[in-house]
């Protein structure tokens, strides 16, 4: 009698601690499904020791998985992790995914990337340089930061980046690294004048955290206002943004987007970002009472 042999699945997995939140298993099981892959992609925990990561991804990499996102608070530890790494990971000190291969693993973070066609098609274009504001200096804030140098670059100019963060030397080093100033975070809203767009990289305003305190009076009506927030979906900022006119995105955006290169790392095929993607999401997380 003979059996039908079929191709294995592939696999793959977001590690974080905590990760039961994440929503990279429906964004890439909906690509995987959509591309005819027999796709399983689980959620899985790690403490927050290097350790434990290490172990995690030992196994994970032993058992055949293609590679893994990773999230909050082992982005580091996956840079450690790897034999190799991108430029994009070695600027941002930090990882949001690894591809095994025969090496053991390569890292690459995808977050700035994402950012930058997150915003991309709501600046306007033509100009010589932005000027870009980012408020935080975090994990999130450095690959943003970095990005924002080049964003639409066309003239012979890099833009602008002024880093606005709590703390100063923070902000400074952040700053640096985008080739830009820091700012007080007590001058913040003046910060914001002349502005093409403003980016809040802080946690402030996320679900269950404190509000971003900001005076948008200040802010061109023009400049575009992103958040990388996205529980809630519509943040105050936001909020406040669009009922004084200025166009917005949100941090679910960025979310999507920084999850193309993973998939197309693992599975060699080009995932569509669309409605149907997005709506999906926002299902998700009114489910869950974050929308
Ligand atoms: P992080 O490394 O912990 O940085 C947190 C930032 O928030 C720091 O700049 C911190 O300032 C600032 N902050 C926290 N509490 C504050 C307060 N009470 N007052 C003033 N500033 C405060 O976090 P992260 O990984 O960069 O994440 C930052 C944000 O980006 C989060 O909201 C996260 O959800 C979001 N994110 C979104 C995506 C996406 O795909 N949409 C991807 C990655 C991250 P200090 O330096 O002074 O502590």
């Amino acid at each position: 009698m003979s059996e039908e042999v079929k191709e294995s699945p592939r696999l793959a997995a977001v590690i974080g601690w905590p990760v039961a939140h994440s929503l990279s298993p429906l964004i890439h099981m909906t690509w995987a499904k959509r591309a005819g892959i027999d796709l399983h992609y689980i959620r899985v925990p790690a403490r927050p020791d290097y350790d434990s990561f290490r172990r995690v991804a030992d196994g994970l990499k032993a058992a055949g998985f293609a590679g893994v996102n990773v999230t909050l608070p082992h982005k580091e530890h996956a840079l450690r992790y790897a034999a190799t790494a991108s430029p994009q990971a070695k600027n941002a000190g930090a990882a949001n995914m690894l591809t095994f291969n025969d090496k053991g693993a390569h890292a690459h973070n995808s977050d700035g990337a994402g950012f930058a066609t997150a915003v991309s098609v709501a600046l306007p274009r033509g100009r010589e340089h932005y000027r870009i504001i980012v408020l935080g200096a975090g994990g999130a804030a450095r690959a943003i930061a970095r990005a924002a140098t080049a964003l639409l670059y066309a003239g012979n100019q890099s833009n602008e980046v002024i880093v606005v963060n709590r703390t100063r030397d923070k902000a400074e080093a952040v700053a640096a690294l985008a080739e830009g100033r820091a700012v007080d975070w007590s001058d913040r809203a003046a910060a914001l004048a002349g502005a093409d767009l403003v980016v809040n990289a802080t946690s402030l305003g996320m679900k269950g955290q404190p509000p971003l305190d900001l005076d948008l009076s200040a802010l061109p009506k023009t400049a575009v206002v992103f958040d990388t927030i996205y529980t809630p979906l519509e943040t105050s900022l936001l909020k406040a943004a669009r009922a004084r006119g200025n166009p917005t995105v949100s941090g679910l955006e960025m979310l999507i987007w920084q999850a193309v290169p993973a998939f197309e790392a693992w599975f060699r095929a080009n995932p569509e970002v669309d409605d149907e993607l997005r709506t999906m999401l926002i299902d998700e997380l009114r489910t869950r009472g974050l929308a």
